[in-house]
């Protein structure tokens, strides 16, 4: 069974796609923290950071690097956490590797 991101990526079910190449995509979470709340994959299910190879990662680091700015600019925001939860204990509710885009606002009440 593959997990609900690689069900995305295959088009399976809808998501809210903001951007994707050959190796990544990023798409709007469905339960968002803030506006603009976006998640950044590898397209290929890898459950943690440290299953991605590093080729993979490369370009999954690029992907992140230039969407920060982007979604920030998007929504307007002052600023982004920009998190990984990597494993069960530490949240990590999708076995598939994931990073969380948070717009943040100067007025917001706190972070995720
Ligand atoms: P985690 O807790 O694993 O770090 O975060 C998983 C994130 O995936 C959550 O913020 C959750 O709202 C989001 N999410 C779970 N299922 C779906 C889905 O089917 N579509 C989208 N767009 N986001 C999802």
């Amino acid at each position: 069974m593959s997990s609900i991101f690689s069900q995305i990526v295959a088009g399976e079910i809808p998501a809210r796609v903001v951007y994707q190449d050959e190796t990544t995509m990023a798409f709007l979470d469905a339960n968002p923290l803030s506006p603009g709340h976006t998640l950044v994959i590898p397209k290929d299910e890898y459950e943690r950071l440290n299953d991605v190879p590093a080729d993979v990662a490369t370009e999954f680091y690029d992907t992140i690097h230039r969407l920060v700015p982007a979604v920030e600019e998007a929504v307007d925001a002052d600023a982004s956490t920009v998190a990984f939860n990597n494993g069960e204990a530490a949240g990590q509710e999708v076995p598939h590797v994931h990073c969380h885009i948070v717009p943040r606002f100067s007025d917001d009440s706190g972070g995720p």
